[in-house]
């Protein structure tokens, strides 16, 4: 069983994702991850989000792991052997991550890695480009929505909890400003696949959320 869960950023996928897996007995990857990784690897080597080529030395250099978390029971993500879980959630990662992936050879690279983990068999995954892209002959196709302001609301918890204040009026148009981004960038925008089935998670908890996806892969759900 393949499951794939697209949608702007904020939108839950990856928490619902993750407790689809856990629900399901299936593997889960958080796609951004990834791309959030080499985000943090090219700071920290001091090259340039705008520098294709060099970033693309960085992919190919870094050592890039991710794991099962039997804690979270989300994926952990090692860096040059070092716990990057959470330092890739960072401000200065957000600000540069969408640029990092907007370059056709850096998404290549990572595209072909994350294939080769739906390959290997049954798998939730979560992206942008996860129905169209990486898993088109995913069996279920889940877009999930939500409003922006829900979505900044969502990114101002997730702060708060790692110690970061935000201002709710300058997250909501930092997510604006991705959303734009990850949508009219020219190699694989984010974009709901045509045979997947919208989610609105906007007025919904998470347990609903995670509820109405299983009654959708249970052939219980209709598109909301
Ligand atoms: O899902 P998350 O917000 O962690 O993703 C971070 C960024 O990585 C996105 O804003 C997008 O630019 C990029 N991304 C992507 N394709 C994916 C997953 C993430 O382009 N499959």
């Amino acid at each position: 069983m393949k499951i794939a869960i697209d949608g702007p950023a904020g939108a839950g996928k990856s928490t619902i994702a993750r407790l689809l897996a856990q629900r399901l007995g299936l593997r889960y990857l958080d796609t951004g991850a990834m791309y959030r990784a080499l985000t943090l690897a090219a700071l920290r080597r001091g090259v340039s989000c705008a520098d294709e080529e060099a970033l693309l030395r960085v992919a190919t250099s870094m050592d890039l792991e991710i794991v099962f978390d039997p804690e979270t029971k989300g994926n952990l993500v090692r860096l040059d052997g070092q716990d990057v879980t959470a330092l890739i959630r960072e401000p200065e990662v957000n600000a540069n991550v969408s640029l990092v992936s907007s370059h056709k050879k850096v998404r290549d690279f990572i595209v072909a890695l994350q294939k080769e983990i739906a390959r290997q068999g049954c798998i939730v995954m979560d992206g942008r480009d996860i129905g169209t892209v990486i898993m088109p002959d995913a069996q279920w196709k889940i877009f999930l929505q939500a409003s922006v302001e829900e979505r900044a609301r969502r990114r101002q918890r997730e702060l708060q909890r790692s110690g970061h204040a935000v201002d709710l009026q300058e997250l909501a148009e930092q997510i604006r400003q991705r959303d734009h981004f990850d949508s009219t960038r020219a190699v694989s925008p984010l974009r709901k696949a045509e045979d997947a089935i919208e989610v609105d998670t906007t007025s919904l908890n998470v347990e609903q959320v995670v509820e109405r996806v299983l009654s959708i892969i249970k052939g219980a759900g209709e598109d909301v």
